[in-house]
């Protein structure tokens, strides 16, 4: 190991960076993180150093270090294009005995940079010893994934109890807490509830009567995870989603949930469908609510999984009114809304400059059926509209808009199954919408956006009208 680890504390230290471009701006910004005074050498700083440095709170100075500033620092960076400058600094950093690291110059450096990991405090370096940047950060990619990104309040969490904890217990009644502890039950209390909630937690049953027993573990407090499923592709779960299903001991879910992510549920998780069925027999709301409210109290993990985003079109406020009356807590994770997932597979923005300023959510039921909207705005075509749940209103909607004036020629495109097994995209207009419905058989889940078209279908025009006018011109008389 020639290139040994060490972790150097940079309180009240000084960094040296002498550089004038992004090389040197990027070694500004990790120092960042750390409480060192940055001091940058630079005659012609680009402005991307500029406010790295402002950001970072150091200073720039003109010209270079003379030797007594650079003994003066902690870490000297070179990050310069001027190889003589690299030469220069580091043979001189090298005499005086200073840590010295020339980006893209092994030669001239007495330390390397690692790649990080940075769980603050907890703090993973990687370093391939300068034989393989890529797969030193190849490794990094992988720990990333791998650990918690609330790792680093769970050492904070560690560090604010570990005083209580060796005066609540004596030696292996610690060491079976900090096996505890640290093999999911803290981490999972902290995904949840804020980190003072936690801590308070932990210090009333490391104060109360039993804390010299082993039940150390709190006893967990009630609460429920409103997951968004997103559209289908359990690849669009979001990576709280991922994990608050990987953990959840009952799944309360929709019916549009798609298979492939409720396959995510744990085999010994109980999973209930409570997913409204179009017209069928369904699930009243008050029955839900009861059911969430019930597992949480009895202590499991609860997920109730919506498709698409919970807070759209999901009943997710009574829910959570339900969640409140019952003194359960509860955290809200977003998802990949419909509209947003069928845009991407018509490859066409929702909204654009000049064309809509504003697109409106909407759905042709509610409580009291068909909706009434600001049908004229969509008419006219200066809003995108998004129809949730609109297919069994298509008729409705189309003698809507027609009677507020659109033209039967307004776009309309009907995406359904968006990022599922057999998406379908259809392009029709005002005037055909309902033919187009039922010539393809689109079935739900669908959404009907009114005014836009998708990107083949806008091609496929501009293709046309180039053709007609290159035919109207050969029969102009020459
Ligand atoms: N919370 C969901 C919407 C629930 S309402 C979301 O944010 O997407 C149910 C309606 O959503 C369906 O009737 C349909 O209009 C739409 N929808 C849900 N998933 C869909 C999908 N994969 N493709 C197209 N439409 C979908």
């Amino acid at each position: 190991m020639r290139y040994f680890p060490v972790f150097l504390d940079l309180e009240q230290r000084t960094v040296i960076v002498i550089g004038e471009a992004e090389p040197a701006a990027a070694r500004v910004r990790l120092l960042a993180k750390t409480p060192a005074n940055v001091v940058v050498y630079c005659d012609e700083p680009n402005a991307l150093l500029r406010e790295a440095t402002r950001a970072a709170g150091g200073r720039m100075l003109y010209g270079f270090p003379d030797d007594a500033d650079l003994a003066k620092a902690a870490l000297v960076y070179l990050a310069t294009a001027s190889v003589e400058t690299v030469r220069g600094l580091g043979t001189r950093c090298r005499a005086l005995g200073i840590p010295v690291n020339a980006v893209d110059d092994r030669a001239s450096s007495n330390f390397l940079s690692a790649a990080i990991v940075d769980r603050n405090p907890v703090v993973v370096a990687i370093s391939s010893s300068g034989t393989a940047p890529v797969l030193a950060r190849r490794i990094k990619n992988l720990l990333e994934d791998l650990l918690d990104t609330n790792l680093g309040e769970l050492a904070q969490l560690a560090a604010a109890l570990r005083p209580r904890v060796r005066r609540a217990l004596d030696f292996p009644a610690r060491r079976r807490f900090w096996t505890k502890f640290f093999d999911g039950d803290a981490a999972r209390l902290l995904r949840r509830l804020s980190f003072d909630t936690v801590r308070r937690h932990y210090h009333g049953k490391l104060g109360g009567a039993r804390a010299k027993d082993d039940g150390i573990v709190p006893d967990k407090p009630a609460t429920v995870s409103l997951v968004g499923a997103g559209p289908g592709d359990p690849e669009l779960l979001t990576l709280k989603a991922r994990r608050a299903i990987d953990q959840a001991d009952v799944v309360l879910s929709d019916r549009l949930t798609d298979p492939r992510v409720l396959d995510l549920v744990r085999r010994d998780a109980l999973l209930i469908e409570v997913g409204k069925r179009a017209g069928g027999q369904s699930w009243r709301q008050d029955a839900i609510n009861d059911l969430m409210v019930e597992h949480a109290l009895k202590g499991a993990d609860v997920v109730r999984l919506k498709c698409g985003d919970p807070m759209i079109f999901g009943r997710a406020d009574e829910e959570l009114d339900a969640l409140e009356r019952a003194g359960i807590r509860y955290e809200i994770i977003p998802g990949v809304t419909a509209a947003a997932a069928a845009a991407a597979g018509m490859g066409r923005s929702l909204t654009r400059r000049a064309r809509n300023s504003s697109l409106t959510v909407m759905t042709a039921h509610d409580a009291e059926g068909l909706a009434e909207h600001e049908w004229r705005t969509f008419a006219q075509g200066r809003s995108v509209a998004a129809i949730y749940m609109g297919v069994g209103a298509a008729r409705f909607v189309q003698g809507r808009l027609l009677l507020h004036g659109a033209s039967p020629a307004l776009p309309v495109c009907v995406v359904e199954n968006a990022a599922r097994h057999g998406e379908r995209i259809i392009d029709a207009t005002v005037g055909d919408m309902t033919e187009m419905l039922t010539d393809h058989a689109i079935a739900s889940p669908a959404i009907i956006f009114i005014g836009l078209k998708s990107r083949r279908r806008a091609a496929e025009q501009e293709r046309e009208t180039a053709t007609r006018a290159s035919h109207a011109l050969a029969a102009l008389p020459a």
